[in-house]
C-alpha cells in the first residue's frame, strides 16, 4: 500500500478498528452528557485519536464537537491527551504580558450556552464573570489564559470519564511511528521520572505549539542580512519579551540606560505589542525612548465596516480587503484593539495623537542601509519574525525520518484539510494539525478578506470553522461520523 494514499489507510484502520468486540456502549459520565455512542472495545493502550498538545489548539476541535453535539462520537473513539506541562487548557497563552488581540467574549464563547452541561456552567464561574467584564474590548491574556485552563480540567475530565478515554499530563511524545496497517505507534516519557510507555492510535492531532528557534535568525535576511550573530549581544525574540520574566528584565536594563533606542523587526500584532509595552512601561523617561519599526508590508487596520472605517477617515482598502461574510475590513490582515490604538498613531488616522517617541520604515527588497544603521544604532533589537511549529519526530514504516513541509522556512505544517503534509506536500494519512504558525489558511467559505495571503492563527476560528472541519475529518477518517454530517466532510 502506498504510504500517501488516504484511502486504503482509513481502510485500515477502520479494519483495525472492526477487529475489536464492538460490545461497549455509552459515557460513564455521570450522567450528564446525554447522548450515547456505541464505542468498539480497544486494548488499553489502543486509542482511535492521540491528541499531542492540550494547548488551546489541541481543545479547540473538541470544543467545536462539544458545541456541535459531536463530542460523544470524538469520545467514544477512544480519545488519549497527552501534554508534557502538568495543567491542560492555557498552554502558553496566560504567560503573556499582553492584553488580547481578540475580544473576551471571543473567549468566553467556547462556554457559553454549550449543550454539554460539564462546560456550559464554565460561562457561570466567578473567573468568567471577571472575563466577562470585558465584553466585546480585549482582555488580559493571563486571565484568558485562566480561564482555558478552566476549559482545559473540565474537557479533560470528560476525556478520562470517557469509556476508553485517557489524559496523560506531565507527559511528552517523543516520536510516532507509522505501522504497516495504517495506525501510529506514539512513545510517550514521563517528564518527571523519565519512564517511557508505548500507545497505538488510529489518527493523530498535532498540537504541540511554536517555537521561535534562534538559529533561523542566522538565516533570515532583515535589511540585506540576518540579524545574527551580528546584533547577538542585543537581541532578544518577540515570545520571550513578552513572557513575564523577558519582560521584566527587559524593561529594567532599558530603564538604566539614558536614552534607550529600540529598534523592533516585524510588522505582526506582536510588533505593535512589543512596541506599545515598551511605550507604557517607559512614560516619563527622560530623555524619552525611542522606537523604530521595522516592517515589510503596509500596515492595516481593522474595521467592522466600511463606512466605520470612512468616518474615521480610513482609506487604504479596497473591496478586495472587505471580508464577504461580515462586512469587516482587514479582517485577518487588520490590527486590533491595543495594536490598533497605536497603529491609527503611527499612521496618523482619526483623532489619534501623534507618537514622537516612535518612528516607521518599511524594509526595502535586497541591502537597506537604512535598515542597517537603525539596528546597528540600536540598543536593543527585539525580532518578531513569527514561529515556526514544533514538531514531534515521524518515522515511516520502514523506520526512516519522514521529511515534513514545516522543517523548511515558510512552508506549513499542514494543508487546507489541516492534514499534516510531508516534504513534497502529500497528506501523511492519519496526521492532522492545527495550532500557532501551522500555517492554516482558510478558504474563501470561512471569510476573511481575499487580499490576506497570512496564516490565522485565532482561537475563535479554531473552535469553530476550523475545529469542526477538523473533527467531521477526524470522525470520518476512523469511519465513525455520524451520516447526517458525511456531507459536510467531503
Ligand atoms: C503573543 C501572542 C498573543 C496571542 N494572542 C492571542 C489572542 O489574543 N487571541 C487569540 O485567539 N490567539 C492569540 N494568540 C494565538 C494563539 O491562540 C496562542 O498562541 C495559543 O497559545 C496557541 O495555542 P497552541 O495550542 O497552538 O500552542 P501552545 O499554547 O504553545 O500549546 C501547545 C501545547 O503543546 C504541548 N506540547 C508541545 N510539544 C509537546 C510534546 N512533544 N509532547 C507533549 N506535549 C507537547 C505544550 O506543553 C503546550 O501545552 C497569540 C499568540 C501569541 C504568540
Amino acid at each position: 500500500m502506498d504510504r500517501y494514499d488516504t484511502r486504503n489507510a482509513a481502510q485500515s484502520v477502520r479494519s483495525l478498528a472492526a477487529a475489536c468486540d464492538s460490545s461497549r456502549s455509552g459515557n460513564d459520565t455521570g450522567g450528564r452528557m446525554t447522548e450515547t455512542v456505541s464505542t468498539p472495545k480497544q486494548p488499553d493502550n489502543t486509542f482511535g485519536l492521540l491528541i499531542i498538545g492540550a494547548g488551546p489548539a489541541g481543545l479547540a476541535p473538541l470544543l467545536a464537537a462539544a458545541r456541535n453535539g459531536l463530542l460523544p462520537h470524538v469520545l467514544s473513539t477512544g480519545v488519549l491527551l497527552v501534554d508534557r506541562a502538568h495543567e491542560p487548557g492555557a498552554g502558553r497563552l496566560g504567560n503573556y504580558i499582553i492584553t488580547s488581540d481578540s475580544s473576551a467574549d471571543t473567549f468566553l464563547s467556547c462556554v457559553r450556552n454549550s449543550p454539554v452541561p460539564e462546560l456550559a456552567v464554565l460561562a457561570e464561574t466567578p473567573l468568567a464573570q471577571e472575563v466577562a467584564a470585558y465584553g466585546a474590548d480585549c482582555v488580559p491574556l493571563e486571565l484568558a489564559g485562566r480561564l482555558m485552563a478552566e476549559v482545559g480540567k473540565a474537557m479533560a475530565n470528560l476525556i478520562a470519564r470517557s469509556p476508553h478515554g485517557r489524559v496523560a499530563m506531565g507527559t511528552e511524545v517523543d516520536r510516532l511511528d507509522e505501522n504497516v496497517d495504517g495506525s501510529w505507534t506514539a512513545q510517550l516519557r514521563d517528564v518527571q521520572t523519565g519512564r517511557t510507555e508505548t500507545v497505538k492510535a488510529a489518527s493523530i492531532l498535532v498540537a504541540t505549539g511554536a517555537t521561535q528557534e534562534p538559529a533561523r535568525l542566522q538565516h533570515l535576511p532583515v535589511g540585506g542580512a540576518p540579524l545574527l550573530p551580528r546584533y547577538e549581544n542585543k537581541l532578544i525574540q518577540s515570545d520571550e519579551f513578552l513572557s513575564h520574566d523577558g519582560f521584566a528584565r527587559t524593561i529594567a536594563a532599558l530603564t538604566a540606560m539614558d536614552s534607550p533606542k529600540v529598534a523592533i523587526v516585524g510588522g505582526s500584532t506582536s510588533a505593535m505589542s512589543c512596541a506599545r509595552q515598551i511605550l507604557i512601561a517607559l512614560e516619563g523617561h527622560t530623555p524619552p525612548v525611542h522606537v523604530t519599526l521595522l516592517h515589510r508590508h503596509p500596515m492595516t487596520i481593522f474595521y467592522p465596516g466600511r463606512d466605520a472605517a470612512h468616518a474615521d477617515g480610513y482609506t487604504s482598502f479596497d473591496e478586495r480587503d472587505i471580508c464577504a461574510l461580515s462586512g469587516f475590513v482587514h479582517r485577518f490582515g487588520g490590527f486590533r484593539f491595543e495594536s490598533r490604538i497605536l497603529a491609527r498613531q503611527l499612521l496618523g488616522v482619526g483623532d489619534a495623537p501623534p507618537e514622537p517617541r516612535m518612528s516607521l520604515h518599511q524594509l526595502q527588497e535586497g541591502n537597506d542601509a537604512e535598515a542597517r544603521r537603525i539596528l546597528d544604532n540600536a540598543d536593543l533589537v527585539i525580532a518578531c519574525l513569527g514561529y515556526r511549529p514544533a514538531a514531534v519526530p515521524i518515522r515511516d514504516r520502514t523506520g526512516a525520518l519522514l521529511p515534513l513541509a514545516a522543517q523548511e522556512e515558510g512552508r506549513p505544517l499542514v494543508n487546507d484539510a489541516c492534514e499534516v503534509i510531508a516534504a513534497d506536500a502529500t497528506p501523511i494519512p492519519g496526521l492532522f494539525g492545527i495550532g500557532l504558525a501551522c500555517g492554516y489558511r482558510p478558504p474563501i467559505e470561512m471569510g476573511g478578506e481575499r487580499s490576506f495571503s497570512g496564516q490565522v492563527n485565532g482561537l475563535w476560528l479554531w473552535q469553530n470553522d476550523v475545529g469542526l472541519m477538523l473533527i467531521r475529518r477526524l470522525l470520518a477518517y476512523s469511519g465513525n461520523l455520524p451520516p447526517e454530517e458525511a456531507a459536510h466532510a467531503a
